[in-house]
């Protein structure tokens, strides 16, 4: 009998393109600091979108359509991850390319609501039930706000016996010695242990807010002191319509198969929302939905893109082009970007320039550190090079060709030879274009021009 063979399988970590996009690399005053969060150059775009999520943060502005337009690979997607990432961690972003509307699944249209339901958040709060006694999980950063109460005494639930002992002490501590009396507010530091009385009072445990992530301390009403965990959850607007749209709808998220949802599921969540928004259980996080490649939408898509902006609960739609004047898709008519004039006239327009030198360098060291390869400080030059002669995209695929083929031969990092062995395995677009140029022949269904055949 043979024994199966055990094979260890190592973890797969994937990068994305994007990976090393941590905000828009802005100071404080909404100016482009050098080189920061991953972002670099593109000063002016960032700037404007740095403007753009402080609008959003403030809510002013809802139901917005942005535009990215420059040439390929100058950082429109970068620029809108980065607007996500600084608009909150749980902000949802979903990114799509217009073409995928037009699948043969459902309809445009239904398409796009899903894009925009999957892109507004939903931030469920939820407080655990205290059960005296057990014991759940608790955390607690720096500090704690309680609220004494007279008889001092502490029910709490953790997993961790030390905090439950040392909290508990402290507290038990401040009720005696601080002479805190019932509805004062005190603050515990976790590490000192001092104890300071903010002086506040009030009666209902939701007049005031934990200092400690998660953590709020509640007076019951015999004068006990609980701890209860709030745990928030974000789901997207689409996550709570495909659940209760089918007996097994979580099923279908997994599969992604959702299918069509039917107006009157939701209208129901619709409702549902909002009357949790009334009873403060949940609140709406309006994320970013990004349209790459807009030039393929149609007209029924920019109309219905028209009207669905003007939702309250709109999300903020950012699209992008790297095409000029062109043709709007199913029309005779030609306009900026194949967008319709009257929705052009709707959009705030960021536009993206194409990178210096030093920028493409800059990009690329950050691009060598996300994928963990090191590179040789002439290689790095080499590929700079190559980046502004070709496209920053192709130099960036380089990286990793280029790393693969530094370890085939053993090595750690990545040299000039790498480089140029990578280079010439991989055709740029231009050298692409010149191949098929030269060899045009050799390949089936050619529509490139031939040379009418000589008469004999
Ligand atoms: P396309 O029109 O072809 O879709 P694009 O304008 O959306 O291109 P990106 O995909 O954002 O271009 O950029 C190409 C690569 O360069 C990505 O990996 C991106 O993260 C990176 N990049 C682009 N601009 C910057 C920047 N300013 N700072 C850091 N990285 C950048």
């Amino acid at each position: 009998m043979q024994t199966p063979e055990v094979r260890d399988i190592a973890r797969l970590e994937r990068t994305g393109a994007h990976s090393h996009i941590h905000g828009l690399g802005l100071d404080e005053k909404l100016q482009p600091v050098g080189n920061f969060q991953g972002m670099v150059g593109q000063a002016k775009a960032r700037r404007a979108a740095g403007l753009l999520v402080k609008l959003v943060q403030d809510g002013k502005i809802a139901g917005r359509a942005i535009l990215m337009a420059g040439g390929p690979g100058t950082g429109k997607t970068a620029i809108a991850m980065g607007m996500t990432q600084e608009l909150g961690k749980d902000v949802p972003f979903t990114m799509m390319a217009a073409s995928e509307l037009f699948s043969l699944e459902m309809s445009k249209t239904e398409a796009l609501t899903q894009a925009f339901r999957r892109s507004i958040g939903v931030r469920i709060k939820e407080e655990t039930e205290l059960i005296q006694g057990e014991v759940v999980e608790i955390q607690i950063d720096r500090s704690v706000t309680g609220v004494a109460a007279k008889s001092g005494k502490l029910t709490m639930k953790t997993t961790d016996m030390e905090t439950i002992y040392d909290l508990g002490q402290k507290m038990i501590d401040a009720l005696s010695k601080e002479k805190v009396v019932a509805g004062d507010v005190i603050t515990i530091d976790k590490a000192s242990g001092r104890i300071t009385k903010l002086g506040r009072s009030f009666t209902r445990a939701r007049d005031y807010d934990a200092t400690g992530p998660e953590v709020k301390f509640v007076q019951c009403p015999e004068g006990e002191l609980q701890v209860r965990k709030e745990v928030v959850h974000t789901v997207s607007l689409h996550e709570i319509d495909v659940i209760n749209s089918r007996t097994q709808g979580f099923l279908a998220l997994f599969s992604g198969d959702t299918g069509e949802i039917k107006p009157e599921v939701r209208e129901q969540i619709n409702t549902k929302v909002g009357e949790w928004r009334e009873e403060g259980k949940a609140e709406m996080v309006p994320g970013v939905l990004f349209i790459d490649e807009v030039h393929m939408l149609d007209m029924e898509c920019f109309s219905f893109l028209n009207r669905a902006l003007e939702d309250q609960l709109a999300p903020i739609v950012i699209m992008a082009s790297n095409r000029g004047m062109t043709r709007i898709r199913g029309t005779k008519y030609k306009s900026a970007h194949g967008i319709p004039a009257d929705f052009l006239d709707r959009l705030h327009i960021i536009s993206t320039s194409s990178y210096s030198e030093p920028e493409i360098k800059e990009i690329l060291k950050i691009r060598c550190t996300e994928e963990d390869v090191d590179m040789a400080p002439d290689a790095l030059e080499v590929l700079t090079k190559i980046g502004t002669e070709t496209s920053l995209r192709y130099a960036i695929h380089l990286i990793t060709t280029g790393s693969l083929v530094a370890q085939k031969r053993q090595a750690t990092a990545v040299d000039v030879s790498d480089i140029k062995r990578a280079y010439s395995l991989f055709l740029d677009e231009k050298r692409s274009v010149q191949y098929l140029r030269e060899y045009q022949d050799q390949y089936l269904y050619n529509e490139a021009e031939q040379a009418p055949p000589a008469a004999s």
